[in-house]
């Protein structure tokens, strides 16, 4: 339902509430987020069945971290539930995927993956792009995204973390919109923009097809099959 990303220089888990908090107004069900930062060695996670401020409760001490993505959901595949809830991780922790849209073949993958052994911890389709992102044998995250997507049918706007490349958060869209914050050394990725205005006007929004990464100081815009695109960010005009 709701994507609210950043990579920057500051405390990421009150910046992704209060973002969260802006994309209250759509509806969800449940609530969470993953972080890091550049000299962690680990993705910490936090997700709840219920409103942003559950989550918020549950929240640990000393959850710090200057890069971080979060998602409020609107359950389509798993009841409303804690392990439901996005993020999704690997088994080893290693990668994290929030995801708004409707894997349509999800079944048929998360049928060839357990035949494989993966034991999935959720019900959710979007479970399945986490398996197959960790299990990828590309040398990048962006290629073992690109991988995943192949195979993948449906809608997505994804956003993915993963702990070997911490210093960057990939982004993906196809029917499910995918919008870019372009700040001074610290970018932002949303499902709508009522989430980046605060932090930014310069905005960026992604075509079906098109993927991005984006580090503190830099990002780049590239189709699913790994060409560069041409992204100038528009100056948006909002009332907030
Ligand atoms: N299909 C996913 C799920 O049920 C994502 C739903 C959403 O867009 O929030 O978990």
């Amino acid at each position: 339902c709701g994507i609210v990303g950043y990579i920057g220089k500051r405390d990421v888990a009150p910046l992704l509430l209060e973002g969260l908090a802006r994309l209250e107004y759509r509806g969800y069900d449940s609530a969470g987020m993953v972080i890091t930062s550049p000299k962690s060695t680990g993705l910490k996670m936090v997700k709840a069945k219920g409103r942003v401020r559950d989550l918020e409760a549950r929240v640990p001490k000393r959850f710090t971290g200057t890069t971080g993505i979060a998602h409020t959901r609107w359950a389509t595949h798993g009841a409303p539930s804690d392990i439901n809830s996005h993020p999704h991780m690997d088994p080893e922790n290693k990668v994290a995927v929030v995801h708004n849209g409707i894997v349509d073949n999800a079944a048929e993958l998360r049928a060839k993956l357990e035949a494989d052994g993966v034991v999935f911890a959720s019900e959710t389709d979007t479970e399945v792009l986490t398996h197959l992102i960790a299990r990828s044998q590309a040398e990048t995250l962006e290629e073992k995204v690109r991988e995943a997507l192949k195979v993948v049918e449906g809608t997505y706007g994804i956003a993915v973390m993963h702990a070997d490349f911490n210093d960057r958060i990939v982004v993906a869209r196809n029917g499910s919109p995918v919008v870019l914050g372009i700040g001074e050394k610290e970018m932002l990725v949303a499902s709508d923009i009522a989430a980046l205005i605060a932090h930014t006007r310069q905005i960026v929004t992604l075509d079906d097809g098109e993927m991005a990464t984006l580090k503190a100081d830099e990002f780049r815009t590239y189709t699913t099959s790994g060409t560069l695109t041409t992204a100038t960010p528009e100056t948006v005009e909002w009332e907030a």
